[in-house]
C-alpha cells in the first residue's frame, strides 16, 4: 500500500482563492484534499482493509479490467463532485511512504 502526498494550486472556496492544497493519495484514490490556508479539508472515506485486499488479489491474479475501469469511475466521480477547480499544476511531489500500517492507523482514527 502507498501513500503519496502531493501540493498543487487548487481554489478554495473557503478563501475564494487559488491556494496551496496538500493532497493525499492511497495506492491511486484521493484520500484527502487540504487547504494550507483555511485547512478546509475535504475527506474520502477510504477502506483500508479493501484497499488491501485488492492489492493482494492483483498480485495473485491477472487485474481485470473491470477493477481498472471502477477505480477510474469512482475518481473522475469524485473530482467533479469537488467544489474545487483543480488547476493541472501539481508543482511538487513531497514523498512517497510505503507502510500499510500507518494508513490503517490513519483510517481508524477518522
Ligand atoms: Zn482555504
Amino acid at each position: 500500500m502507498k501513500i503519496s502526498e502531493m501540493e498543487a494550486g487548487l481554489y478554495c472556496t473557503r478563501c475564494h482563492d487559488e491556494t496551496i492544497h496538500r493532497v493525499v493519495y492511497v495506492n491511486n484514490k484521493i484520500q484527502s484534499i487540504e487547504c494550507e490556508n483555511c485547512h478546509r479539508l475535504t475527506g474520502m472515506k477510504i477502506d483500508a482493509k479493501k484497499e488491501l485486499y485488492e492489492e493482494v488479489y492483483d498480485r495473485i491474479s491477472t487485474k481485470p479490467s473491470r477493477m481498472t475501469q471502477e477505480y477510474k469511475q469512482d475518481l473522475s466521480k469524485f473530482v467533479s463532485g469537488m467544489p474545487l477547480r483543480v488547476i493541472s499544476k501539481p508543482y511538487r511531489l513531497m514523498k512517497y511512504v510505503n507502510e500499510t500500517r500507518k494508513v490503517l492507523k490513519k483510517t481508524k482514527q477518522s
